[in-house]
């Protein structure tokens, strides 16, 4: 795989099809709208050829903004979503919507960054916080991969869609990732005062006041995406993603949870959080403050209302250190420097917080 010079691996190395050299700014990140569903039409710059949607966002919304627009439809069952699939398209669009939730959005953007189509994304859920940013979570015959792709140039969300029908109800997902910044925020101090990483005050304190609870679903709507514009501004997903994101990665290799996201970083982000009281080491938010603030969403707190099992879930925090490639330190690492990341230590730090 070809690799940017961040260490990713640019999606659009992957594909074989021929494609014409596009140029565009990343000045501000997409321009972001908060509407209902029959203001859609009074946003003069969208003119839609392609929808590319999934078997139920198509019920919900997408063969609706298809008709509206007079465009094609493209819909994916979740097996589709893969670059195989891509390299056997033939589709020359000029301006894709990107209609469903992360894993549709994801692909979208691979193909706007393929065909230099302008790209909107029509959230259906609020899930993760990948929307605006510029790198897609996708498989590549079967093996998931974070890719640079490209950002969206406008998001949208429609009000009526995110707040009365949410698809799964998967809003309390995105709420999940949202608070798992407490653990991410941490461990990024963390690192910065031990020396092994890059930190910009300014960003560590916008995602910090940013840490605002309880909210409505366009507060959400704007935490979202304002996750990827920080991302983006800051070169990686540093500021969003810590021990907590590091355990579900380890955990996510080896099965298949991705539907689970932001409630699982949420709960994860409880145990980092408890490992920091364990270690003498001060977090930014005490676990159990941590812990009403879940409640209070209604966001699942033990690995049984995750549906995760404990062995698993104890290889995934041993893993957790060298999960990713890239180089992040956290208090799972200090604990691991220490020689006390073991299964004793890890069943401690479950019970105390009460993840099992
Ligand atoms: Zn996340």
């Amino acid at each position: 795989l070809l690799k940017n010079g961040r260490g990713f691996s640019t999606a659009k190395s992957l594909l074989t099809v021929e494609r014409p050299r596009v140029y565009y700014l990343e000045l501000e990140g997409p321009k972001v709208y908060y509407i209902k569903k029959d203001e859609l039409l009074s946003i003069p710059e969208l003119d839609f050829d392609l929808i590319i949607t999934g078997n139920r966002t198509a019920e919900v919304l997408g063969n609706e903004v298809a008709k509206v627009y007079g465009a094609e439809i493209l819909s994916l069952k979740p097996d589709e979503r893969d670059f195989w699939h891509l390299n056997d398209l033939d589709l020359k669009p000029k301006s894709i919507a990107a209609v469903g939730g992360g894993s549709i959005s994801d692909y979208a953007k691979v193909l706007a960054d393929v065909t230099g189509a302008k790209l909107t994304i029509i959230p259906t859920a609020l899930s993760n916080d990948g929307y605006a940013s510029d790198r897609s979570s996708l498989r590549n015959n079967g093996i998931k991969g974070t890719y640079k792709t490209r950002g969206p140039d406008v998001i949208i969300g429609i009000k009526e869609v995110l707040e009365d029908s949410c698809v799964d109800c998967l809003n309390i997902g995105g709420w999940g990732d949202h608070l798992s910044k407490y653990s991410s925020l941490s461990d990024w101090k963390l690192a910065a005062k031990k020396g092994k990483e890059k930190f910009d005050q300014k960003i560590f304190s916008e995602v910090e006041a940013s840490l605002d609870f309880p909210g409505n679903t366009k507060d959400l709507f704007y935490h979202i995406i304002n996750s990827g514009k920080v991302a983006q501004r800051f070169g990686s997903s540093r500021p969003l993603s810590g021990g907590e994101h590091a355990i579900y990665h380890a955990l996510s290799n080896s099965r298949n949870y991705e539907k689970e996201h932001g409630r699982q970083v949420a709960a994860f982000g409880l145990f980092v959080l408890g490992a920091y009281e364990l270690a003498g080491l001060e977090p930014i938010i005490k676990w159990q403050d941590y812990q009403n603030k879940m409640k209070a969403l209604g966001l699942p707190m033990t690995l049984k209302g995750l549906e995760v099992n404990y062995s698993e879930f104890e290889a995934a925090v041993m893993k957790a250190p060298t999960a990713r490639k890239k180089e992040r330190y956290g208090v799972l690492d200090y604990m691991k420097a220490q020689g006390v990341l073991t299964p004793t230590y890890i069943r401690s730090v479950s019970e105390t917080v009460g993840l099992i």
